[in-house]
């Protein structure tokens, strides 16, 4: 704090044998020596500037000795001599400054004075100007970042989280990752090499953004963008990474960056549009270790999938080499809020529901249901991720130990939806469901069939031979009655 702060300096600070008359000098505000003072232009008293103006602020263009109307007029030029003369001591003395300084020096000296207060950021306790670095560079609550590894680490805890062994440990963790980056860009770059220029997207073709994130249009470089804004990289920075070191590994000087927080999605712009999707460099903004989802689709099938962990801060190069589909997803889950982030986006590690759970617990589950009671599940679920997740499912039907009447519902409700290409069915716990299946087979919508079993099967019908010759995908038949294989 300095004298500017405090209103005023009170009279109990003038040094020295000064003949200055003293009531001459006096704020009528608050009773302390004026300072920056400023005088009413009708009545020429003198106010401190901080003490008149926040008059004004509450009896506008009024004068505290209540002429009529306040005009602002320089301090009288007396005044202001016998300011001069004053010899103050510094506000710092209560802290053991001793200086002695005339008032057209004060503030210059008080904003400089090595007595002044100043707060340690380790322990936060309050150290004199002039023991502070001696402070600091001993404090042992102090966070200290290792300019070889990076780390951020307590001065205090340096021999437990800061040795020499962890220190290379995390060189060559990260040595090791940007070799990874650097073998996959080099990839990347052979792929993209006769077209480079036309297929890199960086996002630096876009309008500025402003502060904010912005949506990135609708349609862009012949791509449909659902759900992805973009931002300038400087305010991303700034905001979410604070000071922290951004290692650039992406070879782009482009001022955008883009975000997605949830799932997001790149289509091809036309409807029979294809289009090879090579890579992308990603990292996380908000969370560390979270995972990404990324899924390839072809006439909304899925085909391929990758899964990574995406670290915040880091940008990372993933190689995908995509070929001839329609529409990728960006789906980011869970992952830990970084806490050196002091963004409030990001989502928590607490699992509320089905969906918060990793695919593998997802197929665990799966795994102890039947696959039908999977499929009635999920198969109405809206969401893309559980759809993906029981392909399997979907595609390859084992149907048994289901009654008559369960073996009409799957052939009503979910038949008619499911892209079953294999069907294996099987009398173990329910004696001739095969039967039941032969003689409804020609009523059901299984016209991707290519791939038949059926176990334990002892009478084949007329009719199933005739629906069989119209089976015109079928390219696999196996019928077994106990041990006897009748052949496909
Ligand atoms: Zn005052
Ligand atoms: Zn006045
Ligand atoms: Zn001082
Ligand atoms: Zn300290
Ligand atoms: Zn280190």
């Amino acid at each position: 704090m300095t004298s500017e702060e405090q209103k005023g300096i009170g009279s109990d600070r003038i040094r020295g044998s000064s003949a200055v008359n003293v009531d001459l000098l006096e704020c009528p505000i608050c009773h302390d020596l004026l300072w920056i003072p400023i005088a009413c232009q009708r009545c020429e008293t003198s106010f401190c500037s901080a003490c008149i103006n926040r008059w004004l602020a509450a009896n506008p263009r009024k004068c505290p000795n209540r002429c009529k109307i306040y005009i602002e007029r320089k301090c009288p030029s007396f005044i202001v001599k016998l300011l001069a003369q004053l010899q103050l001591a510094c506000y710092y003395q209560s802290r053991g400054c001793e200086r002695v300084i005339p008032y057209e020096a004060l503030e210059t000296h008080e904003s400089e004075c090595d007595y002044q207060p100043q707060q340690c950021p380790g322990c936060r306790l309050e150290v004199l100007k002039k023991d502070f670095d001696n402070h600091t560079s001993g404090c042992a609550a102090i966070e200290l970042t290792c300019q070889e590894c990076k780390l951020v680490y307590k001065r205090v805890d340096a021999a437990t989280t800061h040795t020499e062994n962890i220190c290379l440990r995390e060189q060559i963790k990260e040595n090791i990752r940007q070799i990874r980056q650097l073998t996959l860009q080099l990839h990347e770059m052979r792929l993209l090499l006769p077209s480079i220029t036309k297929a890199r997207i960086t996002f630096n073709d876009l309008p500025m953004a402003d502060e904010k994130s912005n949506f990135i249009p609708d349609m862009y470089r012949g791509l449909e963008w659902n759900k992805i804004y973009y931002i300038q990289r400087l305010h991303l920075e700034k905001n979410l990474l604070k000071n922290v070191h951004v290692p650039s590994l992406t070879a782009s000087n482009s001022p955008h960056v883009a975000l997605f927080s949830g799932k997001a999605s790149i289509s091809a712009e036309n409807v029979n549009g294809i289009f090879t999707f090579i890579s992308l460099t990603v990292y996380g903004a908000w969370n560390d270790n979270m995972q990404l989802l990324i899924t390839g689709h072809r006439n909304s099938i899925l085909v391929s999938k990758y899964t990574t962990v995406v670290l915040w801060c880091k940008p990372q190069l993933i190689l995908l080499n995509w070929r001839d589909i329609d529409k990728v997803i960006l789906q980011p889950l869970r992952g830990t809020r970084h806490p050196e982030n002091g963004a409030t986006i990001g989502k928590c590690n607490r699992v509320s529901q089905l969906l918060d759970l990793p695919d593998e617990v997802l197929l665990m589950i799966c795994r102890y249901l039947q696959p039908v009671d999977v499929l009635r599940a999920f198969f109405k679920s809206t969401s893309d991720r559980l759809h993906s997740l029981i392909l399997d499912y979907r595609t390859n039907l084992v149907l048994s130990a289901l009654s008559y009447a369960e073996f009409r519902l799957v052939a009503d409700e979910l038949l008619p939806y499911l892209e079953t290409s294999q069907l294996t069915l099987s009398n173990s716990n329910i004696p001739c469901l095969v039967e039941h299946f032969l003689s409804l087979c020609h009523q059901l919508p299984l016209n991707n069939l290519r791939k038949l079993t059926l176990n334990s099967c002892t009478n084949i019908s007329s009719s199933f031979v005739v629906w069989l010759s119209n089976q015109s995908k079928l390219e696999d038949l196996n019928v077994y009655n106990g041990d006897l294989e009748v052949g496909a």
